[in-house]
């Protein structure tokens, strides 16, 4: 079967200073998703997540630019689209949930109208039927008494509440991909649970396909099927949620799942040193090899190229050339 969305070597740039300096923030990313799946987009802040998202609406800044690689979503070629045709996909077809559910929210319209407005815009639904699809969502995202509930302003609802809002003006034009970028971030740990719970619901019974940014790692365990870890615009290392924590090929994955607390453990946490690099500079050769405890001496200067291994995984590092090259 055909994926949902295939993204194939992507490359997003900013021109800053009239285009003197270009930051290449996603550069060369690869990845698919098939009908249901969800992919965790997992990386430190400023390594190509959020930008990769973006790029794949359309809605990027203006100092940005797509300059390379295409995105097939069901068939069509999302990178030529004008912004007209894209307005037509986003909210219909593609659905993006940002972080801050206040910034997703107009603090002057009432949840009805903000919920409705896909379904009005979209599916053409007016009057009762309108109604009756915005309380049927926001029950779906199980906002109790509905019918009341929607009547009110963002500002008289809990922020797990505000969230699950934004979930539900995701789901109402029926989109066949929903872009989550850390949408749990502003919630406490039980309201997270939950609200997760309640998208692996919703995921299950609409069977859209799932783009899930976080940086948290106990998050993919939980709600992916595949993962693509992100340094400094590439994806470094791309496999199964248990392939990955099973046996993760790339030190930076290693080194983040080190970094992960474990119930129990009397071992010292492992902090990967040094910061992430400044994209506008990137040193040479692998990104990651100023951090890196394994770094081979070649690792400073040349840049690895992706590593396709035998269970479907992906990495991008030195060592796994090594590794094959070895009787
Ligand atoms: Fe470390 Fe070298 Fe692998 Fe980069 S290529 S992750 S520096 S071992």
């Amino acid at each position: 079967m055909a994926p949902v969305l295939e993204v194939s070597g992507l490359q997003t740039h900013f021109f800053t200073f009239g285009g003197a300096r270009v930051v290449k923030a996603v550069d060369g990313v690869s990845f698919s998703l098939g009908d249901g799946e969800t992919l965790g987009l997992v990386g430190e802040s400023g390594s190509g997540k959020t930008t990769t998202c973006l790029s794949i609406v359309g809605l990027l800044p203006r100092a940005a630019r797509i300059v390379g690689g295409r995105v097939l979503f069901e068939g069509d070629e999302l990178t030529r689209m004008s912004q007209r045709e894209l307005r037509r996909v986003r909210g219909r077809r593609i659905a993006v949930m940002l972080q801050d559910p206040m910034a997703s929210l107009n603090p002057l319209f009432t949840i009805f109208r903000q919920v409705a407005e896909p379904a009005f815009f979209h599916q053409q639904m007016r009057g009762r039927t309108l109604r009756a699809r915005v309380q049927q969502l926001l029950k779906a995202v199980r906002i109790p008494s509905p019918e009341w509930r929607m009547r009110d302003y963002p500002h008289q609802m809990s922020g797990g509440m505000r969230q699950r809002i934004v979930g539900a003006i995701a789901l109402a034009g029926g989109p066949k991909l929903v872009i989550a970028d850390e949408p749990t971030t502003n919630l406490d740990v039980t309201i997270q649970a939950q609200y997760l719970d309640l998208l692996k619901d919703i995921q299950r019974e609409t069977g859209v396909a799932l783009i899930f940014v976080t940086h948290n790692l106990g998050i993919v365990a939980k709600m992916c099927d595949r993962v693509a870890v992100m340094y400094a615009g590439k994806i470094i290392e791309q496999a199964s949620v248990r392939e990955l924590f099973d046996d993760p090929k790339h030190p930076y994955t290693r080194a983040l799942l080190g970094s992960v607390p474990k119930l129990g453990s009397k071992e010292p946490l492992y902090s990967i040193a040094g910061q992430p690099p400044n994209p506008a500079s990137l040193p040479p050769g692998c990104p990651f090899h100023p951090r890196c405890r394994e770094a081979l001496p070649r690792c400073a200067s040349v840049d690895p190229p992706d590593f396709h291994l035998g269970d479907g995984s992906v990495a991008r590092c030195w060592l796994l050339d090594d590794a094959v090259a070895r009787p």
